[in-house]
């Protein structure tokens, strides 16, 4: 495992914003339905057009900053995904993408399924969705780069208020 992974959160993307460069992506599939992979080339192409943000996709996890995983980690896959983490050079985010990424999805309780990517290893930005849209893509990226805040509203609080009104 690499040195990365013990950093803090806030240490991580101390590190990312001190770059000074546009971020690269590798993206890894590590047993989906291709579903997340094709929502995946819709962010990366001109239409929705990640790379207006500088977001770019490499072939080799050697030049990436960022790694997308898609489905749900099977036995066979573990490994590779593994080696791809540990060659991703530091600092680096992994970010699971779509629900199989995030806990396994629809195939969480098969034989060949070790569960979601955290299963196997670390992740800092989670997107769930079957598959996400482009645009929840693009905001977990940023949301990974700190380049956008979290907002969470006060909904309950809210309904409530027009309920007494
Ligand atoms: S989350 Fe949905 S679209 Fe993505 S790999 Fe799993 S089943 Fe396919």
């Amino acid at each position: 495992m690499s040195s990365e992974h013990s950093l803090d959160a806030e240490g991580k993307l101390e590190r990312i914003r001190r770059l000074g460069r546009s971020p690269w992506v590798f993206h890894v599939n590590t047993g989906g339905c291709n579903g997340c992979d094709i929502e995946i080339i819709d962010t990366l192409t001109p239409y929705f057009d990640a790379e207006r943000f500088g977001i770019k996709r490499v072939s080799s996890p050697k030049h990436a900053d960022i790694l997308l995983v898609t489905g749900p980690v099977t036995r066979q896959s573990a490994a590779t995904l593994r080696n791809a983490v540990d060659a991703t050079p530091d600092p680096k985010l992994v970010v699971a993408i779509g629900s199989c990424a995030c806990g396994g999805g629809i195939f969480h309780d098969s034989f060949t399924v070790i569960g979601g990517v955290d299963k196997t290893v670390p992740v800092d930005v989670y997107v769930p969705g079957c598959p996400p849209k482009p645009e929840a893509l693009i905001h977990g990226l940023l949301l990974g780069l700190g380049k956008v805040e979290q907002k969470v509203s006060m909904r309950k609080g809210s309904d409530e208020a027009e309920h007494t009104l």
